[in-house]
């Protein structure tokens, strides 16, 4: 579904990304975890188009993207929830779910998803006409994955869904993620710092360290590891 390729990239003077491959199957969900500065979320940003790749490939459903623009990578189903939400603070729920079905124009399918989004999550039905800004740090959270769920992906990428969260709220969020793949077989790229979550609902997870990928495997695998343990879980 989703194939990197031996990817750099990176900003002015810094190499963020130092040649790495990753592959991702459809209807997986995979995690990505590394500690501050290594590299997460600039995978995340060079797959989206928004940070050029410098070397490397990138193929999403065997077409080559990395030279595409980032809203023609939305088109063509792959969408990023990025770190911090970025909801719109001044628009309603409402409105902000209507921004994520901007590119579409399948109207009764479009409801169909908007009803989908309020069943996955009823306090955002609760409060639709209320602004984004005012919302709580959870429910932005599940507004920006609404709002990628609006435009129908077939691959999401997630920027640390759990940042900034209360335990119970990383939990529900994590559970809903897992939903959102299970009830729409949607591939889920998972970038995270809380690995210990992300490792738990993943089927496959890679380790990142310094811009380059020092270990893949089964994420129970990786659950288990001493080297994994020490370095990102605690233990
Ligand atoms: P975190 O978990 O702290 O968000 P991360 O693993 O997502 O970290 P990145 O944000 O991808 O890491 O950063 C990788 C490297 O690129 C870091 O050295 C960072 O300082 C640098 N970097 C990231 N964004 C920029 C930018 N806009 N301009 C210059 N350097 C940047």
């Amino acid at each position: 579904m989703l194939r990197l390729e031996n990817v750099s990239s990176g900003y002015g003077n810094i190499l963020a990304l130092k040649g790495i491959s990753l592959d991702i199957n459809a209807g997986e969900i995979i995690t990505l975890i590394g500690a501050n500065g290594a590299g997460k979320s600039t995978t995340l940003m060079t797959i989206s188009g928004v940070v050029k790749t410098r070397t490397g490939k990138i193929f999403f459903k065997d077409r080559e993207i990395q030279k595409a623009e980032p809203d023609d990578i939305v088109k063509s189903g792959l969408c990023q929830v990025p770190e911090g939400r970025h909801i719109f603070p001044m628009l309603t729920v409402q409105e902000n779910l209507d921004m994520g079905a901007f590119l579409r124009n399948d109207k009764a399918e479009i409801k169909k998803d908007l009803d989908y989004v309020y069943s996955l999550f009823p306090i955002l039905a609760q409060r639709r006409n209320q602004d984004g800004g005012t919302l709580s740090g959870g429910e932005q959270q599940m507004l920006a994955l609404s709002r990628a769920l609006m435009a129908r992906p077939e691959v999401l990428l997630l920027d640390e869904p759990s940042m900034g969260l209360a335990p119970l709220i990383i939990k529900q969020i994590f559970e809903i993620i897992k939903q959102i793949n299970k009830d729409n077989n949607t591939t889920i790229f998972l970038v995270e710092q809380n690995a210990n979550q992300a490792l738990q609902i993943a089927d496959r997870a890679y380790v990142i360290e310094n811009g380059k990928i020092t270990l893949s495997g089964q994420a129970s695998d990786l659950l288990t590891n001493e080297e994994v343990q020490k370095a990102y879980l605690g233990i």
